[in-house]
Order: structure tokens, then C-alpha cells, then sequence
């Protein structure tokens, strides 16, 4: 095919209708797809690869809540069996592995499939002949009733079959940065033309469903984000839940509606002005290139597996993963964001006076009403002072006047309690 300037391409319009690209919508979508064919007992996942490092592969495996085995078993109560076809976890290899892509692009499936994108999609559609960046499959594994794409010895693309199922598929879901938003494949330099499933998509897309691209970021992401946003649509596909809540950006807005900071392990060390110096500190990461108070993400509500883990924990600084301006708005890595100058040093001022004043707080209330009583601690650990400082109980009567107010200070019948008899019994 050529355009009006003469340049051989192969970018088509409306490849859904075209007859390379022919799938048809499937019959039984559920109590949502226009069919009465009831709640779906079966649904086709099929993983496309392009441009990835396989790390969302690995990622999704970890997930728990739920687990990859529990959608593949259909033991979830209302949720119909995934049926997942990967180009590296399933068993079939060769034509056998592409045969079921080869139904769904010709609508011979019997049932709804979704589509997964795992990497960024590689600009391979807009040359003929120069080769490819990521295949499946050859030519001959192409329906017979359509005009296949390339020879039947060629390698078809991995961005053959993508123009060819996504119109037809219930839903398409990018998931990681490199899927989502180009992500490093994508970052200054990029020699592939890579770019993100809603880029190569274009912005009229919708499934058959009407669903534009769902968008699961992360580099790798949380596989519980994954897991957890295609039990929703399931959930949604059965009758059994409402859409869930999309962003603008369609990214599952209950997970990545927060920022990395407000959940973060070491937020306290923020607020109280304590900034580490190197990695490995424990205090708050910021100085050493940390963006978490900008970026989008629930690791640290999260954790990367079964709630354990994540970055700040495992001691690293948040670069912006998720975030479409990944890798290069984020970069250089290991240097505090300029915002931080305003906010660091609003922390680093306030905190050091709020720092002290909780210092003092807490040491009245590390002691027990016997020891303020009797003024000793009975501690053979440290030499723990007895008689609380003359600045000690000024601040603690004001702390109390302020704490009380309103309410009833309980703790004032600890001055008629008697004290144990049997104390110091040694
Ligand atoms: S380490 Fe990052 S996310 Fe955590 S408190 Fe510091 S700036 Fe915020
Ligand atoms: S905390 Fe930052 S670097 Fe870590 S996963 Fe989230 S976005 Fe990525």
C-alpha cells in the first residue's frame, strides 16, 4: 500500500473491517455483551509481548490477591476460568500455541477473549519489508479465509495479531510502563519507534465492550494491581459488578489515585525534617533522587509481593515507574528532585522544632503513673532518670490543660491509687 506522497506503508484505518484484519465481535459476552448467553464460564486471556524484559511476566506470577492459579483454576466464586494463552508460561508451543490466536482474529473462538500487552509496541507496522521487532508465529498461521499479512514462511508481527484482536476483544489491558506509556523502550534514543498500546491504539479505540485501553503501570508493576483489575472486570463482564472506577488515563483509579509520599514507611522522617545522606540510611529518601511525593503508585500501601516489600522498604528511592514521563522526566536518578528545595527545607526547619517538642512528649509518656509517684524507675537497663524535669512537668500540665479540655482527665485518680504493696517484692 502506498500513501498520496508515495511512501510504501502498511498503517491502515479500521482494521477491524478490513479483510486482513477481520475479527468479528464474539457472541457471548455474559449478561453485558449482548447476549443472553448468560454468566461466562470460560474467558480467553491472550499475552501479546513486544518490547519487554518479561519483568510483568514474573510480576503478575507473584501476585496473591488474587493469584494467577486461582483465576487459571476458576476458584473464585462467580468468576469465569481464565483460559491464558502466554508466549512463555503455556504448555503449547508452535502452530498449536497460535492456533487459538488464528480463531480469535477470525471469530471462530466460541467465546469473549480479552488482550494483554506486556511491553512497549514497536513501530514495525509502518515499514513493509525491513524485518520486525517482536514475532509470533509465521504467515501460514494466519486465518486461510483472510488476506494474511506476510508470506506464509515470514514471521508474523507481534503487531499483526494486536491490530487484528483488539477491536474485537473485550477489553485490552496494557500492563507496565513499557505497555502503558513506552517506558524505557521508549526513553530518549529510542531506535525501535516504540511507544505505548494507547499510542499505537490511537484514542477512538474502544473494545467490544466499549472500553478504551486500561492501562496497569509499573516497571515491573505490582501483580496484584493486574490480578486485582481483571478480577474487577470479570466481576463487571458476569453482571456481578459495576465498571470499576478508571482515571483519565485509564489506570485503575482506586490503585493509583494516591501518591508514593502519603503512604510511604518513611513520611514521618519527612515531615519531621530527617533527610538520609546515602543509601542505605533509613530516614527519608528525597535527597538521594526521590520523587515519590509526585508519582502516582501503591507500593507502599501494597508492597511489590504479598504485601511484603516495595521500594522505600527495600531501602530505594522512587523514580517514577509508573508515571508516562518514565524513564527521562525522571532522570538523573540519584539526585533530589528541584522540588524538593521548597518542601525539604520547609520540613527541615519546622520538623526540627516539631522533632523536640515530641521529644518531650514522649518521654512522659514512656513513664508509668508509679514512677512519676514515686519518682524511680525500676529499670535495670539504662540509667533512667527518676525525677521528671522541671521542663517535663511544665509542658506535661500545659499538654494536659489542652489534651483534657472538654473531656475528663481519668487519669487524675492515679493520684488517690494507692501504691502496690508487693512492689520491689525482691
Ligand atoms: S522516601 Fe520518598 S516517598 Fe518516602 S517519605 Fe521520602 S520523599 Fe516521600
Ligand atoms: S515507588 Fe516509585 S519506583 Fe517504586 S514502584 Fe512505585 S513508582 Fe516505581
Amino acid at each position: 500500500m502506498e500513501d498520496e506522497t508515495g511512501e510504501a506503508t502498511l498503517i491502515q484505518k479500521a482494521p477491524h473491517a478490513g479483510a486482513v484484519f477481520g475479527a468479528e465481535v464474539p457472541a457471548g459476552l455474559g449478561g453485558l455483551g449482548g447476549s443472553d448467553a448468560g454468566p461466562l464460564t470460560e474467558l480467553h486471556v491472550f499475552w501479546l509481548a513486544g518490547m519487554s524484559c518479561d519483568g510483568c511476566s514474573i510480576a503478575v506470577t507473584g501476585a496473591t490477591a488474587p493469584s494467577v492459579e486461582e483465576l487459571l483454576a476458576g476458584t473464585i466464586p462467580g468468576l469465569p476460568r481464565v483460559v491464558l494463552h502466554h508466549p512463555v508460561l503455556s504448555i503449547d508451543a508452535g502452530h498449536g500455541f497460535v492456533k487459538p490466536f488464528r480463531q480469535a482474529v477470525e471469530g471462530t473462538l466460541g467465546g469473549p477473549y480479552v488482550v494483554v500487552l506486556e511491553g512497549s509496541v514497536p513501530d514495525d507496522q509502518s515499514f513493509l519489508e525491513e524485518g520486525f521487532f517482536s514475532g509470533l508465529g509465521v504467515g501460514a498461521d494466519w486465518p486461510a479465509s483472510l488476506e494474511a499479512p506476510r508470506a506464509p514462511d515470514q514471521p508474523l508481527r507481534m503487531t499483526d495479531w494486536l491490530r487484528a484482536m483488539a477491536p474485537a476483544a473485550a477489553a485490552s489491558i496494557a500492563i507496565g510502563t513499557c505497555a502503558t506509556w513506552g517506558g524505557v523502550p521508549a526513553a530518549a534514543g529510542n531506535v525501535t519507534g516504540s511507544m505505548s498500546l494507547m499510542d499505537f491504539l490511537g484514542k477512538d479505540y474502544r473494545s467490544a465492550l466499549g472500553v478504551p485501553v486500561i492501562n496497569v503501570p509499573g516497571c515491573s508493576p505490582v501483580g496484584d494491581n493486574f490480578t486485582e483489575t481483571v478480577a474487577a472486570i470479570l466481576l463487571f463482564l458476569q453482571g456481578l459488578g459495576p465498571l470499576p472506577e478508571f482515571d483519565e488515563l485509564g489506570r485503575p483509579a482506586w490503585l493509583f489515585g494516591e501518591t508514593v509520599h502519603r503512604h510511604c514507611v518513611r513520611a514521618g522522617y519527612y515531615e519531621e525534617g530527617v533527610f538520609a545522606k546515602e543509601y542505605g540510611d533509613k530516614e527519608c529518601l528525597v535527597d538521594v533522587g526521590c520523587w515519590g511525593p509526585i508519582v502516582q503508585c501503591n507500593i507502599t500501601e501494597r508492597g511489590a509481593i504479598n504485601h511484603m516489600g516495595g521500594c522505600m522498604v527495600a531501602g530505594g528511592a522512587c523514580i517514577g515507574c509508573t508515571m508516562p514521563g518514565f524513564p527521562d522526566k525522571y532522570a538523573p536518578f540519584y539526585k533530589a528532585p528541584p522540588g524538593s528545595l521548597i518542601s525539604g527545607r520547609t520540613a527541615r526547619t519546622t520538623g526540627a522544632a516539631i522533632r523536640r517538642l515530641r521529644r518531650i512528649s514522649m518521654g512522659a509518656g514512656n513513664r508509668e503513673f508509679i514512677w512519676d509517684k514515686t519518682g524511680e524507675v525500676p529499670s535495670g537497663w539504662s540509667a533512667e532518670r527518676s525525677e521528671p524535669s522541671t521542663v517535663w512537668k511544665w509542658s506535661g500540665f500545659f499538654y494536659k490543660k489542652l489534651q483534657y479540655s472538654g473531656s475528663v482527665d481519668q487519669a487524675k485518680r492515679n493520684t488517690e491509687t494507692p501504691l502496690p504493696r508487693s512492689r520491689n517484692v525482691l
